[in-house]
C-alpha cells in the first residue's frame, strides 16, 4: 500500500467517477488515504473522459477536486 495526498487522483472526486463496479475499490482509498500500488482507474473528468485516460491513485492533475471521504 502507498499514502496518497491532497492532489492525486486516489482522493479525487473524478477517480473511477463513472464506474460504479469499482467504488467497492476508491472508497478506502477515500477513507484511509492508502492505495495498492497496482490500482489503475480511468478518469471521469469531463476534459479526460473522451480519452479514456488511466491513472492510478498517485498520479494528479490541474482538474483535482477532493472527494468526500466515506464516513
Ligand atoms: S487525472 Fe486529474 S481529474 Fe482525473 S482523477 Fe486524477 S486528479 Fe482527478
Amino acid at each position: 500500500m502507498i499514502r496518497v495526498h491532497q492532489g492525486q487522483c486516489g482522493l479525487c472526486v473524478h477517480f473511477a467517477e463513472h464506474q460504479p463496479q469499482e467504488q467497492q475499490k476508491v472508497m478506502p482509498i477515500r477513507k484511509t488515504q492508502e492505495a495498492p500500488e497496482d490500482l489503475v482507474e480511468e478518469c471521469g473528468h469531463p476534459e479526460h473522459r473522451t480519452l479514456h485516460l488511466m491513472v492510478t491513485p498517485m498520479s494528479g492533475c490541474a482538474g483535482f477536486e477532493q472527494a468526500v471521504p466515506p464516513m
